[in-house]
């Protein structure tokens, strides 16, 4: 791609989008997985894919050289999956925004990253570092198939650039929230509701002590919310219940709330000595915060945005979780936040603005061309 142009990152944006990829459909991931893997030949990566598992798409990565070879280098990060099942809605076009599944979240930005790739190609230019660029299946679920390799490509890395949609206004993201979810089970003894009550224990009412327990921790000021949004107990009206299930659902701002809901979903007071509790932890995300490395990275970044006609970044710490949260956790500088401009994920009006096409391709393409030893704090 020599020329930036909108209409041509538009045709870009729209080939991955028509491409209908929802996280349960490992065969329509698969595809996506053809065409970037496509693009990336095109500009002479090297590619490795790993089969899908657990039902999931394939995990792809493309390896382009750097200026300086010596050492890590980038990591480019997407996702190929959406939330929206096949057929809901298609891509349009309508005065300076387009639609469709994904398109904000995150194929447009993933689109930018391989444009501003290319045009660097196009252009007999590279990247500064060498460049990882690595698209998974299943992030919309929690990333299950994938954490393991994002995070062991994450520690071979200077840095991890994500190019899930910004916020307001292009805002980049230097945190996240993080996810915790936790499994409880608790087992009782069933009896006749009844004739024998006395001898029953109900799994339900201790069930109902710790739910009361876990979401009084909920702090509003701190951005700390624990929610137990789905309860299963209990088989007949007649019957001392004797299992009951939740889920619990956080969003942990930092690692302390994060360590604190965990200490007390294993401390969860006993108030039956006959039922028995057990708890299990879920799929999460860990939060990550804005660290020196990730100050260094943004401010570079930010200069750029300024440089290439985007008025100014600026930066925030998005409350929903990304791959970037695995990175970041693990202490590898993270700048996410770097895609589309636009709005309505997970909805039927999901859309980008065309006016951020140029400008942020151009970008990204500054980002990769520039970042590298003494830049950006790398
Ligand atoms: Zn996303």
């Amino acid at each position: 791609m020599r020329e930036l142009t909108t209409d041509g990152l538009l045709d870009a944006v729209r080939a991955w989008v028509e491409i209908e990829s929802p996280t349960n459909d490992a065969e329509g991931v698969n595809r996506v997985a053809d065409h970037l893997e496509g693009l990336l030949r095109g500009i002479g990566a090297v590619i490795e894919r790993t089969p899908g598992r657990d039902g999931y798409g394939d995990i792809l990565v493309g390896r382009v050289p750097g200026e300086v070879n010596d050492g890590p280098g980038l990591l480019l990060l997407g996702h190929m999956d959406t939330v929206h099942q096949r057929g809901v809605f298609a891509y349009r076009r309508a005065g300076d925004r387009a639609y469709g599944p994904g398109i904000y979240d995150m194929k447009g930005g993933n689109a930018m990253a391989v444009a501003a790739l290319q045009h660097l190609h196009a252009t007999g230019r590279r990247p500064r570092l060498p460049v990882t660029v690595m698209m998974i299946p299943d992030e919309e679920v929690g990333s299950p198939s994938s954490r393991a390799a994002i995070e062991a490509e994450a520690l071979r890395h200077r840095a991890a650039l994500v190019f899930e949609p910004s916020g307001e206004g292009g805002k980049f993201t230097v945190g996240r929230h993080g996810i915790a979810r936790w499994h409880i089970r608790t087992e009782g003894r069933p009896a006749h509701a009844g004739a024998y009550h006395a001898e029953g224990r109900s799994a339900v009412r201790e069930m109902a002590h710790h739910i009361l327990a876990l979401e009084s921790l909920t702090d509003h000021p701190r951005n700390f919310y624990v929610n137990i949004g789905i309860i299963h107990g209990g088989t007949h009206e007649n019957m001392v219940p004797a299992e009951c299930s939740a889920i619990c659902y956080a969003l942990v701002p930092t690692a302390t709330e994060e360590a604190e809901l965990r200490a007390a979903v294993h401390a969860l007071p006993q108030h039956d000595a006959d039922v028995r509790t057990e708890v299990t932890a879920g799929l999460g995300r860990p939060p990550f915060g804005k660290s020196p490395a990730i100050q260094a990275l943004y401010d570079h970044a930010a200069l750029l945005a300024v440089e290439t006609g985007l008025a100014s970044a600026g930066e925030r710490v998005a409350g929903g979780g990304s791959d970037g949260n695995f990175t970041g956790a693990l202490g590898v500088p993270t700048l996410d936040g770097l895609g589309v401009i636009g709005g309505g994920p997970h909805t039927r009006e999901e859309y980008i603005e065309l006016r951020c096409l140029v400008p942020r391709t151009r970008m990204l393409a500054r980002l990769f061309e520039t970042l590298g030893p003494g830049v950006g704090g790398l």
